[in-house]
């Protein structure tokens, strides 16, 4: 087995999929170091507390925990740490996922447990429980039979391609949707419009657009109905402080507030990165070095002279977010978690936000209140609403439309819930793409790298070890298999794969 030990590996950006390459790269043996522009661990992920509210700024929803404990476990396991480890990792297991409203009275809670889901939709809506049930094993087969061909290796390293994965999905090839969109395939097998548009909205879990993208996105409903949803003890923002202390237990070293001016390579051969200090520039020596930062800026800033994949970095952007933070002075019995209120025409909100960059007057609005599991998250009485719309990649476009989307946003609760709660709200913050961007580097503030609105953009998606110089990696939203905590989680379990077995 090729061994690692005293070789030095740098990992740029101290993303969720930074942090995992880090630990990951710490256990084969490398001298790991992390460096991050921000002050603190976490890209998206990151928390803030205002007025006795606690909200957690990024992701809300969290599946597949195993992917964390499998890094708990590697850990632990590893004959490099160097300090005592932090306690496991604590998560609760959810009863239903999300709380669907629709403005003619219509709302479906989806119960994690299967049959409860099927009924409380056959009580709300028209369906025959036959087809939903379909629906849901289509969902089931198309995930289990495409995961580890698709999401768990490289697509692009054929001499290391698993066969065994194309083998167990052979099987299965002539049940998976290859041609259609998503909302196509809904309607077909549903019919029934406030379902569709409930299956519709998995588009939107990396950022697309039901009508567009592809019907093999009906993998992603498996995920909730099948596999479950959880919060971790701590809420969103412990699952990075705990991959952080993972990482600081196998030796890793952080270096916060540190932007990598360039990622540095001679004959093809990478040979470190550099910072700026005190105006002058610093070289870091590496052997390997990972870029969690948007693959974006990886090439434009860290990488200029470099020839660009164009194709790759021209793809459509997913969308991004104008999220309102509210301290809102009473509890919403009718709310939970996580709860969506609909827009009356879902394909009218995408035309939309694709000609103007903003949902318009009718936004689907999606409300988080951690409150309701973790009640320390606001004070007695009142919830902290995290309250989302869709909006495209383009800072330009949204920085001046703020105060229309908040209004657009107040008046959809108003007619959703049937009273005002605009005099409720305490305290209030707001995330724009611009914002995103400016923390996270993220090219246009997008949430989840390119977006999956064309048929092959999975395929489109850059790889993780460089073709041009030996040594460089990539990890995170942006390259392959996509962004959202599990699929970045992946990403990096790739990439450190790949780098086992090919770094010299
Ligand atoms: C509002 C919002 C809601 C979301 N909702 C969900 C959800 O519910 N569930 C879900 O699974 N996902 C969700 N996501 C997506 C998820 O947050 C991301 O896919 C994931 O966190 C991205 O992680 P990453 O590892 O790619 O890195 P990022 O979080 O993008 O971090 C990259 C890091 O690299 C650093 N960096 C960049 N350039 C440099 C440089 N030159 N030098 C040093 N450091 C650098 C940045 O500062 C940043 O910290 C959401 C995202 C947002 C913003």
């Amino acid at each position: 087995m090729r061994t690692h030990e005293g070789k030095k590996a740098l990992v740029i950006g101290a993303g969720v999929a930074g942090l995992a390459t880090a630990i990951r790269l710490a256990a084969q043996g490398f001298q790991t170091s992390v460096y991050e522009i921000a002050e603190e661990v976490g890209g998206k992920i990151k928390e803030e507390h205002i007025s006795g509210y606690r909200f957690d700024l990024g992701p809300s929803l969290f599946t597949m925990p195993e992917l964390i404990l499998e890094l708990d476990a590697l850990a632990r396991a590893s004959t490099h740490v160097k300090s005592p480890l932090p306690a496991p990792f604590q998560y609760q297991t959810l009863d239903r996922s999300t709380h669907y409203f629709w403005e003619d009275g219509t709302q479906i809670t989806a119960w994690a447990n299967r049959e409860a889901f099927k009924q409380a939709a056959m009580e709300a809506v028209d369906v025959h429980p036959r087809a939903l049930d379909r629906h849901l094993v289509h969902s089931q087969t198309i995930f289990e039979s495409t995961r580890a061909l698709f999401l768990e290796q490289s697509l692009h390293e054929w001499g290391r391609f698993r066969w065994s994965a194309l083998r167990k999905a052979l099987p299965h090839l002539h049940q998976l949707p290859w041609i259609g969109s998503l909302h196509r395939l809904n309607r077909r097998t549903l019919r029934e419009p406030h379902l569709v548009q409930l299956f519709d909205r998995y588009a939107t879990y990396n950022g697309s657009d039901p009508h567009r993208a592809p019907a093999m996105l009906h993998a992603i409903p498996h995920l909730e109905h099948g596999l479950g949803t959880y919060f971790p003890e701590g809420g969103m923002a412990a699952i990075v402080k705990h991959l952080h202390a993972l990482g600081i237990s196998l030796g890793v070293v952080f270096h916060f507030g540190q932007a990598v001016q360039r990622i540095v390579h001679q004959n093809g051969q990478v040979q470190g990165i550099t910072l700026e200090k005190d105006g002058q520039s610093h070289r870091i020596p590496a052997d390997v070095v990972v870029s969690n930062a948007d693959i974006h800026p990886t090439y434009r800033k860290l990488l200029p002279e470099l020839k660009a994949p164009e194709n790759i970095l021209k793809q459509e952007r997913s969308t991004s977010g104008v999220i309102f933070y509210w301290g809102v002075r009473k509890e919403h019995a009718a709310l939970h978690l996580h709860n969506i209120f609909f827009s009356q025409d879902y394909r009218r909100e995408f035309q939309t936000i694709e000609a103007m960059g903003h949902p318009g007057a009718d936004p689907t609005v999606y409300i988080n209140i951690s409150s309701k599991v973790q009640p320390s998250d606001a004070p007695d009485g009142c919830e902290n609403w995290f309250v989302m719309v869709n909006v495209s990649a383009d800072p330009d476009a949204i920085d001046a439309q703020i105060p229309t989307i908040r209004q657009a946003v107040l008046d959809k609760i108003t007619r959703t819930l049937g009273h005002s709660i605009e005099q409720l709200i305490e305290t209030e913050s707001v995330q724009t793409p611009r914002d995103i961007e400016q923390r996270t580097s993220s090219w246009r503030g997008a949430l989840y790298g390119a977006s999956s609105n064309k048929a092959l953009a999975a395929f489109l998606r850059h790889r993780n070890r460089s073709r041009q110089i030996k040594g460089l990696y990539f990890c995170g939203g942006s390259v392959h298999p996509g962004g959202g905590i599990p699929l970045c989680l992946l990403s990096a379990r790739i990439a450190s794969e790949l780098i086992r077995t090919t770094a010299s």
